[in-house]
């Protein structure tokens, strides 16, 4: 029967249809195809669809939907309306969400690879029941947790997770298994900005939203490319340009962009030297003496901290093949280049050992404003001009000119301007300097968290924000903020989550990158897959494909789809539900939650992600859990299953009677009487009359209070979208700044991060003071240096690797892929490179190529010109082709405080094939 949630239903109305028209024409300034609109609008009116309120699946814009549901099947869905962030449009994704779940080769059941009945790790993939494949999984998962401890088993998790999704993951591992081996891919696109801000105002999540996109005059787009990877929000930007002759749009990029057309000043730089362009800026604002003085004097000190932090990759050239070792071999040392010497002020030539790489890579501590200063005094127009000028046949004065343009608008106290980072600033192996510098550059002036004026993170997914970064999916943090290294941290978890005291695991666990390489290096055995497709999407994936086939390593897929990871990394492929299967809510970049009811049922034996691990948490007992565990280095985890018999928990109980199904949880009854008539597939397999996509959110609405503050479960299902701080029922859009923000306790600003520290002092090269200094309610100003990056072209591989999106795919194609008029509209993955570049390699359009890195070797067609006009000198790939693993070619060096990847600069070669 056809869900009807008398909740959110609504039919197609006169005024939806008038909405609709407009949402048609602000579409066509995008370049939606308007067919596509007006076929949806068409087959409503006439056909009597219901519509439910949803989210758009894909990216961290995070529009809201009407999903059309006909005969139990998604048959449209278009703009919601009374969504603010996209008053009733979409882009091209966001009107096929509809034809996503509904690809020909959706996984109804099962697959394991077997021979002759039993499980072969060479055996062909075979349907089998769940019981089966959890009997495997099983395990697998025991014999790793008892060989290994609680390191030997991981889930990669993803930041397209609903918000129960995450909760109930991080409750899986962190309090059942007490093991912090989770990592989402939002690791991969946010965790630099993560970083920055952290680090800067000791809180994670802007300060902005989305308005400021409209009310500022300057928007300057730090490596993002939102024309491409954020449309609907890029059509508020076109449309707010377009009424305000006066609105100046630069575009600071590594080559041209889909962004470019409508950018008043392309500044095009070469790889990394967007470190230098933020010096020369900060340096500018020095030396014109333009600073917000008071501002700086009441609100921020100045910090700074190791240059030698190495670059995120392995100190050993063990796993290396013959090609990646002159690479690897600078995580160890690094001979300074001329231009970073002089950014550093150290001699050219220096053979620097990188002595901070890994953990110390991220202390700091306060310097004086004479030593920033100091810092940032190389960086003049002469020499940054020069170091970063990314166009060859560009002329260095032209360059210049534009620099100093830049920092004419950031110089000037009386405008607003507002920065945008996203995977340029993120993917980088100084990810989060720049972050840090771009707030260095907002806070000196007086410019953050004002209405148009601020550094603002634009994020990738349609949950990074909501479910990675609040609920705190990654091996580091814990929901809201908190962190497993702070013992008061995991105490409060401990309280909510109805655990004994020390449980929780204060270890920090294996990150995205750390799982792979544990698969090949021995250190973990058990990977689960959830809405990711990792071996297609990681950088240098042919050494983590090869490790998932070592015969010890136990992989499992949970995807929709048989993507390339579960064809060909995968022991175990299990079948998931899709977005409108099941109960979920995103939160987006603009810390707006929204949430939907399930609207139809799952094919076949597909079943949600919250179901797979409630289920799969009924096959462990407290007792094999909570006993001593060992940890990595020697460390243990206490027995706490003393404290648990005192608590009344019963060691033979399961982690899911435990963990799950608990007294909390129990009170949040299915069936619902808020949603007579819909469906819960979680709550109906599992039976036994619980609400767990409810009751996980509700639970974890606990640690939001007097930090995220978030809405209810109810309110955000019923809602179309809601901020947070959400405060007696009305929304916080300005963080920090006290005309807007509670928390401001009555101050005009307070940077009130729970996570600022008492740092020591010192100056630019080193504490001179170890005495912690705390600094109350202040954001921290950073000098970061100038780095060049680790890999760069050479006579060998000569040119120079960037990677990133295009409008119509969402990452590795495996729902978009699916969608025949997305394919059809760019069917191929290909190699963008610049004409004089292909001619002088004997190259024409569209001939097929091969290109070459240290890592790998991919074969693709060539593109010259089109959409993504590279300068001389650099090429570009997306990575949505199962067929061209473009990613492959990625060297898997990491920011060395984030731990993201940088897929945007490495070298490669390229040959007509
Ligand atoms: S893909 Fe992004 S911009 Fe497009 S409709 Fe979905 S959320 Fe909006």
């Amino acid at each position: 029967m056809e869900n009807q949630n008398p909740v959110s239903a609504v039919r197609v109305s006169r005024r939806r249809l008038m909405k609709a028209g407009v949402a048609a024409s602000a579409a066509k300034i995008a370049g939606i195809p308007i067919t596509v609109i007006a076929a949806n609008e068409a087959a409503a009116a006439e056909q009597g669809i219901k519509w439910t309120k949803g989210v758009c699946r894909f990216c961290g814009t995070g529009c809201g939907l009407l999903v059309g549901t006909k005969n139990g099947k998604i048959v449209a869905t278009k703009g919601d309306p009374d969504c603010e962030v996209n008053r009733g449009l979409t882009c091209m994704k966001g009107y096929y969400n509809s034809e996503i779940i509904y690809g020909k080769d959706r996984l109804t059941q099962p697959l394991m690879r077997r021979t002759n009945g039993k499980f072969d790790k060479n055996g062909k993939f075979e349907p089998v029941s769940w019981k089966e494949a959890f009997d495997e999984l099983e395990k697998h998962w025991r014999k790793a947790y008892q060989e290994l401890g609680p390191t030997g088993v991981g889930i990669f998790g993803s930041g397209q997770y609903t918000i129960p999704e995450g909760v109930a993951v991080v409750k899986l591992l962190k309090a059942g298994f007490r093991s912090n081996n989770i990592d989402p891919n939002a690791r991969l696109c946010m965790a630099s900005a993560v970083v920055g801000m952290y680090q800067t105002f000791g809180v994670d999540e802007p300060s902005a939203c989305y308005h400021d996109l409209e009310i500022t005059q300057n928007l300057v787009l730090w490596g993002n490319n939102p024309a491409e990877a954020h449309p609907v929000l890029w059509n508020r930007i076109v449309a707010a340009k377009r009424a305000n002759p006066g609105y100046k749009i630069f575009n600071i990029q590594t080559h041209p962009t889909l962004s470019s057309r409508f950018a008043d000043v392309d500044i095009i730089f070469k790889p990394n030297t967007d470190l230098a362009i933020a010096n020369y800026i900060l340096r500018e604002i020095m030396h014109r003496g333009c600073y917000d003085k008071d501002f700086i004097e009441k609100h921020c000190i100045f910090a700074t901290g190791p240059y030698d932090i190495g670059y995120g990759m392995r100190p050993t050239e063990k796993f290396a093949y013959p090609a990646e070792r002159d690479t690897q071999a600078k995580q160890v040392k690094k001979v300074l280049s001329e231009d970073e010497a002089i950014a550093q002020r150290k001699a050219p030539g220096e053979a620097v050992e990188q002595k901070n790489a890994g953990g110390p890579a991220g202390n700091h501590w306060q310097i004086t404003i004479e030593d920033f200063k100091k810092g940032v005094e190389p960086y003049t127009l002469e020499f940054v001009s020069r170091v970063a000028k990314g166009n060859p046949d560009e002329s260095t004065s032209d360059f210049a000119k534009k620099l100093k343009m830049l920092a004419d608008v950031y110089c000037d106290k009386a405008n607003r301007v507002l920065s945008t980072g996203c995977m340029g600033t993120n993917q980088h192996q100084r990810g989060s300097w720049i972050n840090e510098q771009l707030y260095a550059i907002h806070l000196l002036m007086g410019k953050q968290a004002k209405p148009g004026s601020s550094m603002f993170s634009l994020t990738g997914q349609p949950s990074a924000c909501g479910t990675c970064r609040e609920v705190g999916t990654f091996s580091h943090r814990l929901p809201s903020d908190m962190l497993v290294a702070n013992p008061a941290h995991r105490a409060k978890a401990e309280k909510i989550w109805g655990l004994p005291e020390g449980t929780l695991n204060g270890q920090v666990g294996f990150d995205a990158m750390k799982m792979v390489r544990g698969l090949e290096d021995g250190s973990m055995r058990v990977l689960w897959t959830q809405v990711v497709n990792i071996f297609q999407s990681l950088p240098n994936a042919t050494h983590w494909l090869k490790a998932a086939r070592k015969p010890e390593n136990f992989i499992v897929v949970a995807d929709a789809y048989p993507t390339f990871s579960a064809k060909n990394a995968a022991d175990l492929i299990l079948p998931a539900a899709m977005i409108f299967e099941k109960w979920g809510a995103y939160g987006n970049g603009e810390r707006r939650t929204n949430g939907w009811s399930q609207m139809v049922q799952a094919p076949g034996e597909a079943k949600s992600d919250v179901w797979m691990m409630l289920e799969f948490a009924k096959r462990f007992k407290v007792k094999e859990c909570w006993c001593e565990q060992k940890l990595p280095g020697g460390k243990t985890l206490p027995n706490v299953l003393d404290k648990a018999k005192a608590m009344g928990i019963d060691p033979e109980a399961s982690l899911y009677d435990v963990v799950f199904h608990n007294a909390f949880a129990k009170k949040v009854a299915w069936p619902d009487p808020l949603y007579k008539g819909v469906h819960c597939g979680t709550a109906e397999d599992l039976g036994d009359g619980w609400f767990p996509e409810k009751a996980l959110y509700e639970e974890y609405w606990q640690f939001t209070q007097g930090a995220h503050q978030i809405a209810h479960f109810d309110e955000v299902v019923k809602g179309h979208g809601i901020v947070w701080p959400y405060i007696n029922g009305k929304s916080i859009s300005y963080r920090f700044n006290g005309m807007y923000d509670p928390f401001c306790n009555g101050a005009d600003f307070l940077f009130y991060g729970p996570l600022m520290k008492a740092i020591p002092s010192g100056n630019l090269d080193a504490v001179t003071d170890k005495t912690p200094k705390p600094l109350p309610g202040k954001a921290k100003i950073f000098f970061r240096p100038y780095a060049e990056a680790v890999e760069v072209p050479d006579s060998h591989y000569d040119l120079w690797f960037d990677t990133g999106r295009f409008m119509e795919h969402w990452h590795t194609g495996s729902m978009t892929g699916r969608v025949a008029a997305l394919h059809k509209a760019l069917p191929e993955g290909m190699l963008y490179m610049n004409a004089a570049d292909a001619k002088a390699r004997g190259i024409a359009d569209g001939d097929r190529i091969k290109i070459t890195s240290r890592r790998a070797t991919v074969f693709a067609k060539a593109c010259i010109g089109g959409r993504m006009p590279v300068t001389r000198g650099i090429t570009f790939a997306a990575f949505f082709d199962e067929n061209v693993q473009m990613n492959q070619l990625c060297l898997d060096a990491t920011c060395p405080l984030s731990l993201e990847p940088d897929y945007k600069k490495c070298a490669i070669r390229v040959e007509k094939a």
